[in-house]
């Protein structure tokens, strides 16, 4: 790999000017990556009107901006889009670049890094700088690219040595939001947008946005269930005791399967990826697809019949019990404290 640059950039999306909590967090991560490597973090920001995430941006550990700013790139199109961050990257080379696993950044990230050659992998759970060597050469400093892979049985380190550009997409809530005491930087680079004719091949007329159902993701208290918990009935065991503490309920694939809840509330590797002060987990083995999805969680309660589910290997209290014997005397217990 010869590429002596050692900078990080992460493209900041947007929507109306708002940038998405994804792209702070990638920040976040970015910052580190770049400390290690000894290069700057820079964000990338195209839109319109884009001042307030520009402070932000700063706010969340950038050194610069790489600001594109034009009425016409207000909405998200491929395109232009593409066509811009292509250019950019493919001239300054950046060592790495971040993407947030949205849709988004999984429409723009692999055309991108066709269009620049890069290596790209989708979904990474963490990201790290290492050395590797690989067909008996060694290399340094490498993006360590880490995520579940052959259907969540192995966690895989994958690296992209042959490409000087080295990109990922991360999926929303998987890295740490670090905000910083004071901003970083300050400096911000226009770049000039320049239309060409294909970029308005297509145009956005109308949009429509769907709230999130639910509050899953932001919620402080989780409380998940899944197969164990044998009916909906039990399950409602769940939503009293969310109720009474102020969480959200959750399930895993299984329990959606089972139709124990609706599949907009499954945390794993192909539901929500969700980091909760409390995360409750009723009747849930602890298969690593569901764990990809909450092991963050700063503190985790797991409540198995079974004394080896794997659950116990990540959860900080554990409960050998029948779910729905010990749910009830855990409402009993915070109703008696909250009263
Ligand atoms: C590509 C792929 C993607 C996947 N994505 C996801 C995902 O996003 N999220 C996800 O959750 N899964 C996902 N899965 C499925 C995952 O592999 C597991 O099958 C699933 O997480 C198991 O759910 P469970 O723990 O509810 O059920 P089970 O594995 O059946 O476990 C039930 C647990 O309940 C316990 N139990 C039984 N009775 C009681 C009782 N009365 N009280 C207390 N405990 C009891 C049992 O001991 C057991 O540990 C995915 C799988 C694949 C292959």
């Amino acid at each position: 790999m010869s590429n002596a640059n050692r900078d990080v950039w992460v493209f900041v999306e947007q929507r109306d000017g708002r940038a998405a909590e994804v792209s702070f967090e990638l920040l976040s991560k970015g910052r580190k990556l770049a400390d290690q490597l000894g290069g700057s973090l820079k964000a990338l920001l195209l839109g319109h009107e884009l001042g307030e995430a520009v402070r932000q941006a700063f706010h969340y550990g950038s050194d610069e901006v790489l600001l594109v700013e034009h009425p016409e790139l207000r909405d998200y199109r491929t395109l232009p889009y593409s066509r811009v961050v292509g250019g950019l990257i493919a001239k300054q080379q950046p060592r790495i670049v971040l993407f947030g696993a949205t849709f988004i950044g999984r429409d723009l990230a692999p055309r991108v890094a066709s269009f620049t050659r890069s290596g790209l992998t989708a979904d990474c759970t963490d990201l790290q700088i290492g050395d590797a060597d690989y067909l008996r050469r060694e290399y340094k400093d490498l993006l360590l690219q880490v995520r579940p892979a052959f259907g969540g049985n192995i966690i895989a380190t994958i690296i992209t040595p042959e490409a000087p550009v080295q990109m990922a997409t991360v999926r929303e809530g998987v890295m740490e939001l670090v905000p910083q005491a004071t901003p970083r930087g300050e400096t911000v680079t226009r770049i000039p947008y320049e239309p060409t004719a294909s970029d308005n091949l297509v145009t956005v007329v109308e949009r429509h946005r769907e709230e999130r159902r639910n509050k899953v993701k932001s919620a402080p208290i989780v409380v998940a269930g899944g197969y164990g918990m044998g009916s909906k009935k039990n399950f409602a065991l769940l939503h009293q005791l969310a109720q009474l503490i102020g969480g959200e309920v959750a399930g895993t694939r299984a329990a959606v399967d089972a139709g124990f809840i609706t599949p907009d509330r499954q945390v794993g590797q192909t539901g929500l990826t969700v980091r909760p002060k409390l995360y409750i987990a009723c009747g849930i083995s602890g298969a690593i697809q569901h764990r990809a999805g909450m092991q963050e969680s700063t503190r985790i309660i797991a409540i198995n019949s079974d004394a080896d589910a794997p659950i116990f290997d990540v959860c900080h209290y554990g409960i050998v019990g029948d779910a729905a014997a010990v749910i009830p005397l855990l409402i009993d217990g915070y109703r008696e404290r909250l009263r």
